[in-house]
């Protein structure tokens, strides 16, 4: 199996991250409404062509992370959904504005899938890893793990800034990534981070 390589596409502030085993990729999170250009000219200073894209996974439905699926999807590049995902995604379009060029996701023609299902079918495009959910920013937002211990967490709230209503969940979260032997996170916007701690009994 080829080794793992991480490179990040990102721009205005996200991350996106081609996740990559030789030339057999996956990227995480997807652009903002209307920059297909943008994330075109990222790719390719990169050297990443876009026919070398399995799938592209959102870690959540929120227009920074998901706005050019459908656009990836018509330029080849499946859209892996993983069902906790799929009532958020008629959602999107109501954070839109019609200047912000989004296209709407079409349901019918993604690959959904089930958590017990994504260690096969990631195993199948090459990336030993699988992917969790993780609430606590969204209630679609998932995580991909790979075994090598990185975290691809989208938004997932750091356990020491989540506010009150939703700690519990966002703790939540962290203690599945860290018992499933996350180490490092990648989130969707800022830099690579080792593990927070556990929280402090309070
Ligand atoms: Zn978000």
């Amino acid at each position: 199996m080829s080794p793992i390589t991480v490179v990040n596409v990102g721009y205005r502030s996200t991350n996106y991250w081609v996740v990559s085993a030789g030339r057999s990729r996956l990227l995480v999170d997807l652009g903002w409404p209307g920059t297909m250009g943008r994330m075109h000219a990222n790719l390719e200073r990169m050297d990443v062509p876009l026919a070398e894209i399995r799938y592209a996974l959102a870690t959540h439905y929120h227009p920074d992370h998901a706005g050019l699926a459908q656009e990836l999807k018509q330029a080849g590049v499946p859209l892996l959904v993983v069902d906790v995902q799929v009532a958020a995604i008629p959602r999107l379009k109501t954070w839109t504005k019609p200047r912000d060029g989004y296209v709407e996701i079409t349901e019918h023609d993604n690959v959904v899938i089930s958590f017990a299902e994504s260690r096969a079918v990631l195993e199948d495009i090459g990336i030993p890893g699988e992917i969790l959910h993780t609430p606590g920013h969204s209630d679609d937002s998932v995580s991909l793990l790979l075994d090598d211990g990185a975290a691809f967490t989208g938004d997932l709230t750091h356990p020491a800034l989540a506010g009150e209503a939703e700690v519990a969940v966002v703790q939540e979260s962290w203690r599945v990534l860290r018992e499933r032997g996350a180490t490092r996170f990648h989130p969707g916007h800022g830099p690579v981070w080792p593990m927070p701690a556990a929280a402090p009994p309070s």
